[in-house]
């Protein structure tokens, strides 16, 4: 009988993907200011449970947590968009994992909000900026092989410094997106910034 049981991901309790008891324990996400982006939804800081959460789907391919978090997700998401568009994995990652998070992140958005998956982003990296330096900002490019809908929400499973979202985001704007809004399960939360004397 327990084999077909299905329990928390994170505590084992029973429950279907995670149990509400975890989720009362999210901590609040602190969302890095986004250019070009509307506005931006995060469930949680990829810290504690918001971590182990976001690991167990992503690298033990625990997917049944991903339902109930699209449902929190779902729950305060507004819904006037025309497409969802999620940030594509880097193709050798996708191959090694056999699946893409933030694309199965859109498909369980678009049956809750009712609103098609468009895949408009194509990576133009090819890995060899691993090792060149931390350039985050320029480390990943992306291109639309489509004109897009002008309402978009763009989706990605963690957001770390938001570079990756605003290239998204510019490269969706050129495309003729006339306003893009984010999401995401997670965001890192910041470092420390001891004495640096910015302004
Ligand atoms: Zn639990």
């Amino acid at each position: 009988m327990w084999l077909f049981q299905s329990t928390c991901v994170v505590c084992n309790d029973p429950a279907s993907g995670v149990c509400d008891r975890c989720v009362d324990q999210l901590e609040p996400p602190q969302v890095p200011a986004l250019l070009a982006v509307e506005s931006a939804t995060v469930l949680c800081s990829y810290e504690g449970i918001g971590a182990e959460l976001v690991t167990a789907i992503k690298y033990h391919n625990r997917r049944q947590a991903l339902g109930p978090m699209c449902d929190a997700l779902a729950a305060v998401l507004p819904r006037d968009f025309d497409a969802l568009v999620s940030v594509p994995a880097h193709p050798a990652r996708r191959r090694e994992r056999g699946f893409d998070v933030p694309e199965l992140i859109a498909r369980r958005l678009s049956k809750r909000l009712d609103i098609p998956v468009a895949t408009p982003l194509k990576r133009v990296d090819d890995g060899s900026q691993q090792g060149r330096g931390r350039s985050d900002r320029q480390g990943v490019e992306f291109r639309a092989e489509a004109r897009v809908p002008e309402r978009l929400l763009l989706i990605d499973d963690v957001v770390t410094t938001g570079a990756t979202a605003v290239s998204c985001a510019l490269t969706l704007g050129l495309a003729g997106a006339r306003s893009v809004s984010f999401v995401a399960l997670a965001a890192t939360p910041a470092p420390e910034v001891a004495g640096a004397g910015v302004g």
